[in-house]
């Protein structure tokens, strides 16, 4: 995937070798810095290392914004069973596309990362669990993961140390539930990929039940620059309790969508209007999706707002995985609520009923909505659908799936009023519409 023309506002922390001639070769890693943090880490006892982690308030970046360090302290010391480090590579959210990069263009970053956790929790083996259609990043993975270890990085004795860590890399297949992490490790072993009933949670019975640290690739790709700069300095570059840089995937309307990487709090007006460029033919701002699909639609007047995971929570969103889906005024919200849920319908994996017939019966009601043959009563039973799908599932993506929708309801209740009993959509012409399949 190209790489779009970099911002002047960005801070270049996990992105700093994008662009770079060959920026993926172990030579290029080392000219510029590379595996400087593992050598330093394997001076520091697995402690250290968790707390330094801890110090940098890192979130995990999948989505949920768990402390990174804490869920490193979760994997038990003692256990007798081998420990397992898995990246989370099955970047699959609508809107989402940055964990791609990371792996294309900087896949030594990421497998210093894993060796570091490594070294935390006391794992010898990684797994870097990728897309099944990203077939080419697979390739380049393996390149770098035989580079590592051609020279010493991975494998038995790493530098001399004593400590060995290898890492294999296992391509899924296509399926978006399987970036829920405890279905991504019944994949990882061979199974058809349904989530597992939790408790136990993977740090203490993950891959081969084993205790397992799994983690985002973005996230462990911030790990070398923890280590390397101290907790404290990437704790700095964000804001309180959401520490750090974080890649934002802006895409929509916007006269300049990429993938930026900013400090964590950045403002999201600014975002759109500095840093992607505006609003092509200067239309107006409708609103926004601020963290992938998944997530609740901001409204205009409700985007001026500091991209952290808690101020999204407080405006009852989530930052989730970073994907910003900006809207101009001609945007149909019944349509994008319709789009987003077929996604959702043919992505549950059935294994629960409210998610399985409940995505269903809304993809089926969206349809009809914008097909202009919805009723009145019909808006009531959209959101109330969602309601009885949100919580009661399996895995989250229940939730994903009823989230964004009862906010679409609730936030432009006057649209979908607009579509009623045989009215042609009113956005209908000012730009041209996907059809239902
Ligand atoms: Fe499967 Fe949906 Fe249930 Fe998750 S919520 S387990 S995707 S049916």
């Amino acid at each position: 995937m190209p790489y779009n023309e970099p911002s002047p506002l960005e801070v270049k922390v996990l992105t700093r070798r994008f662009g770079l001639a060959d920026s993926a070769s172990l030579d290029t890693y080392l000219a510029t810095g590379g595996y400087e943090a593992l050598k330093k880490a394997l001076g520091m006892t697995p402690g250290e290392i968790i707390e330094e982690v801890k110090l940098s308030n890192l979130r995990g970046r999948g989505g949920a914004g768990f402390p990174a360090g804490t869920k490193w302290g979760f994997v038990p010391r003692d256990s007798a069973r081998p420990k397992y480090v898995v990246a989370n590579g099955d970047e699959g959210e609508p809107g989402t596309c940055k964990d791609r990069l990371l792996m294309e263009y900087d896949p030594h970053q990421l497998i210093e990362g894993m060796a570091i956790a490594g070294l935390a929790v006391g794992a010898h083996a990684g797994y870097i669990y990728v897309r099944g259609e990203f077939r080419y990043i697979i390739r380049i993975l393996e390149r770098a993961v035989e580079e590592a270890r051609g020279r010493g990085y991975l494998g038995g004795n790493i530098l001399g140390s004593g400590f060995g860590f290898e890492v294999y890399v296992q391509s899924g297949a296509g399926s978006y539930e399987c970036g829920e992490e405890s279905a991504l490790l019944e994949s990882l072993e061979g199974r058809r990929g349904v989530p597992r009933i939790r408790p136990p949670f993977p740090a203490v019975s993950g891959a081969f039940q084993s205790p397992t640290v799994l983690n985002n690739i973005e996230t462990y790709s911030a790990v070398p620059a923890i280590i390397r700069e101290g907790g404290a300095a990437f704790a700095a570059l964000g804001t309180p309790r959401n520490g750090g840089t974080r890649l934002f995937c802006l895409s929509g309307h916007l006269n300049k969508p990429g993938v930026y990487e900013l400090p964590m709090g950045f403002n999201l007006l600014r975002m759109i209007h500095e840093v992607g460029g505006g609003i092509p033919g200067g239309k107006r701002l409708k609103a926004v999706i601020p963290g992938g699909s998944s997530c609740p639609v901001l409204k205009a007047e409700e985007c001026d707002i500091a991209m952290d995971f808690d101020s999204l929570a407080k405006a009852k969103s989530m930052l989730g995985s970073g994907g910003v889906v900006v809207m101009d005024e001609d945007t149909c919200m019944v349509q994008a609520a319709r789009r987003i849920m077929e996604f959702y319908a043919h992505e549950s994996c059935g294994w629960c009923v409210p998610c399985r017939e409940g995505t269903n019966w809304l993809r089926r009601l969206l349809r009809r909505f914008h097909a202009g043959e919805g009723s009145r009563s019909d808006i009531d039973l959209i959101g109330d659908v969602a309601r009885n799908i949100l919580g009661r599932t399996f895995c989250p993506l229940g939730d994903a799936a009823a989230m964004p929708t009862i906010a679409f309801v609730e936030k432009f209740r006057d649209e979908f009023e607009a579509h009623l009993e045989g009215r042609p959509c009113p956005f209908e012409g000012r730009r041209r519409e996907v059809p239902a399949p």
